[in-house]
């Protein structure tokens, strides 16, 4: 759905002229903040309470949330945790349990029905959506770029940031050397009419852009298609980088990823089932042993 969305409005499709186009997804609550969500880029919000720095400490408490298309489906039914500032948790359940809900929660695309979304011990309902979204950086799975050079492409982590700081954050994101190969280095046009860049480039790109936003939280969700030996370790690099001293959340499909967080959290249809390390989890033996035989390994 989100696909088609961003294919209308990057490729004029049928659905009717550019500003029918516009005002149908600004009319449908939420979306063009999912579209920036999907492509990893800063969101418009409302006022609150506001937020001048995020401590990185993030809980949920007895959240319970149905989508308000589906009000007989309970998508996640009292889901408790509590992440310290600095920590690395894999998210990991099979499709369909929740994980991505999870994320939408934390961005404030949807309020719980019941319980809170804390951060810092604060509700996340009475906080300034937009400060807080600031607060925190989105690499998705599938990086969709916008039509502009790599440098715009990679300023809009921080709006207005020196060159100089931009090829910083591209160095640290392990993307520097492609781009320079460029003819037109950071001048080079991408996006739906530009240069075709790689996937694991792409998520270089967006490494970068989280990297210049310098956020306290990190929400990032593994691409499940492999990439070459060499992209790979290239994206991992960088993703190590842009996670140190950083609390991150990261919906994980590699067995590499979960052994390196600190804690693993098992959700299966709505409900946190287990939670704790690789090894204690697999000493369990309950839905973590079984997702890593059939999914992770
Ligand atoms: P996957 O690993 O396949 O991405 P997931 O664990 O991330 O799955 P979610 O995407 O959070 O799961 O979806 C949880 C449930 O909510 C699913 O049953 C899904 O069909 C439903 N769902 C997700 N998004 C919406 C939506 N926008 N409207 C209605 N139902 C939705």
């Amino acid at each position: 759905f989100s696909g088609f969305i961003l294919y209308s409005v990057f490729v004029g499709a049928s659905l009717g002229s550019m500003p029918e186009i516009i005002s149908q997804i600004q009319a449908m609550s939420g979306a063009t903040d999912r579209l920036r969500e999907i492509m990893g880029l800063p969101t418009e919000a409302d006022g609150g309470q506001a937020v001048e720095h995020l401590g990185g400490a993030l809980a949920f408490r007895d959240v319970h949330f149905h989508y308000p298309s589906r009000p007989d489906q309970a998508v996640l039914a009292g889901v408790d945790f509590e992440v310290a500032p600095g920590q690395r948790i894999a998210l990991v359940g099979p499709s369909g349990a929740g994980k991505s809900t999870v994320f939408s929660l934390i961005l404030g695309y949807y309020r719980p029905e019941q319980g809170q979304v804390l951060f810092d011990g604060r509700d996340a309902a009475s906080l300034d959506l937009h400060a807080l979204r600031k607060g925190i950086a989105v690499v998705p799975q599938e990086v969709m770029l916008f039509g502009g050079t790599i440098l715009e492409n990679i300023e809009y982590g921080k709006p207005g940031a020196s060159r100089q700081e931009i090829i910083e954050a591209a160095k640290q994101a392990n993307a520097h050397a492609f781009i320079e190969e460029r003819e037109q280095g950071y001048e080079t046009v991408v996006g739906p009419r530009g240069v075709k860049l790689s996937g694991g480039q792409r998520q270089r790109i967006a490494i970068a852009r989280a990297i210049l936003a310098d956020p306290r939280v990190l929400l990032l969700d593994e691409a499940t298609s492999a990439l070459d030996a060499e992209s790979e370790r290239l994206v991992n690099e960088a993703l190590e980088r842009l996670m140190v001293g950083r609390t991150s959340l990261v919906i994980a499909h590699r067995l590499s990823t979960v052994r390196t967080a600190d804690r693993i959290l098992v959700l299966n249809q709505g409900k946190l089932v287990e939670q704790g390390s690789h090894d204690e989890l697999m000493a369990h033996g309950g839905t973590y042993k079984v997702l890593v035989q059939t999914q992770l390994g």
